[in-house]
């Protein structure tokens, strides 16, 4: 999945949010433990579990995000991590009420509520997560052997898990709904974005790409440009009215958009002018661009009356600007030599 900015902003915030989480298990722990509030027995190791909880996330947080700037592979590691991992075991080293520990086990239905829509994650994850820390609230009561602590001493063990269900998914739906408001509204805006892009790339008569664009994709390189005029244009206007013209122009686009790809690629550059890049072989584009005039030739007819182009080609030189001087050259050749030729090198090619 591209890694979008909210992916980006998710992550740097379950980053820094998780980090701290763990970082204030592990400080707590060892205050509660030296000043004997938490009675642990074995209160420094309980401190270490923390720390290498800790380390762990930051590790993962820093080379993650400000390394890789893999965000959307960070909130899936966080989540699995924080959920089946670090949480677990701080609720068995310091879980209880003394520590803090119910406050920071809510920071999971939180992780994921956010996270779900916006990362994809698999949905059952939250649902596992859950099941894991109710058969570990349950082992505290019903196991003599578990080592995990009572979350809220004075609770028996069903009240503690109604207390844990509540506040979970209450809190998971609620960043849930955030969540999906949040993404729908950044895909409503992302999607007016890419019309309105579309919209300033293309010309809005023929539909095909305008001269802004033109020099955009000019930067991707390309071998050969030409450029095509109508002849006599003016004419048309003037016989037929201004709607004939634009209907002409409309015609002589879908004739020529046949023979268009990505390899071969047309623009309007203004007026009644239209340019194609070509990124195939000098010969090939050649005999591409003698059919095109062949075609042109036999179906562009308006009102009864074939109209014909006058061309103009020449090799990338230099850079874009320079070629299509050249290219408007050789179009200047060919229509003082009567129009409807092409010209390339100042020399007329056949077709
Ligand atoms: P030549 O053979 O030398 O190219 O002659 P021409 O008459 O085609 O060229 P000229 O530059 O004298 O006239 C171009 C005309 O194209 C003038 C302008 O009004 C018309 N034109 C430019 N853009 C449009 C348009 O979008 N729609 C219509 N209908 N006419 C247009
Ligand atoms: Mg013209
Ligand atoms: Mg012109």
């Amino acid at each position: 999945m591209r890694d979008s900015t909210i992916s980006k902003h998710l992550a740097l915030i379950l980053g820094f949010f998780g980090v701290s989480a763990n970082l204030g298990g592990t400080i707590v722990s060892f205050l509660s433990g030296l000043l004997g509030f938490s009675k642990a027995k074995n209160y420094i190791l309980d401190t270490l579990v923390c720390l290498v909880c800790t380390i762990f996330l930051a590790t993962a947080f820093l080379y993650m995000c400000f390394k890789k700037k893999k965000y959307a592979r960070f909130i899936s590691i966080a989540n699995i991590f924080s959920g089946f991992v670090s949480f677990p075991a701080m609720f068995i080293v310091t879980g209880n009420f003394i520590c803090g520990f119910p406050f920071y086990i809510m920071i999971i239905p939180v992780y994921y509520g956010f996270s779900v829509t916006i990362n994809k994650l698999k949905r059952w994850l939250p649902v596992l997560n859950y099941l894991l820390f109710l058969v570990m609230f349950i082992l505290t009561f019903k196991a003599p052997f578990f080592p995990g602590r009572r979350l809220i001493p004075n609770l028996n063990w069903l009240e503690n898990c109604v207390a844990f269900t509540a506040a979970y998914f209450f809190l998971f739906y609620v960043c849930y709904l955030v969540a999906n408001q949040f993404m729908l509204q950044n895909q409503t805006l992302e999607e007016s974005e890419k019309r309105y892009k579309e919209l300033s790339s293309k010309d809005e008569l023929t539909g095909l790409y305008n001269r802004r664009s033109l020099a955009n994709r000019a930067e991707l390189g390309f071998s050969c440009a030409i450029i095509y005029d109508i002849d006599y244009f003016k004419n048309i206007n003037d016989t037929y009215g201004h709607q004939t013209g634009d209907k002409a122009l409309q015609i002589l686009s879908q004739i020529v958009l046949k023979y268009c790809s990505n390899e071969f690629e047309l623009f309007r550059y203004g007026g009644e002018e239209f340019v194609i890049l070509s990124r195939l072989p000098e010969d090939v584009t050649l005999e591409l661009f003698q059919h095109v005039m062949h075609d042109v030739r036999m179906n562009f007819i308006i009102e009864g009356n074939p109209v014909t182009i006058s061309a103009g080609i020449a090799s990338f030189c230099k850079d874009y600007n320079r070629t299509l001087k050249i290219a408007d050259e050789n179009l200047y050749l060919a229509k003082t030599d009567g129009r409807n030729k092409i010209y390339m090198n100042g020399d007329e090619i056949r077709y």
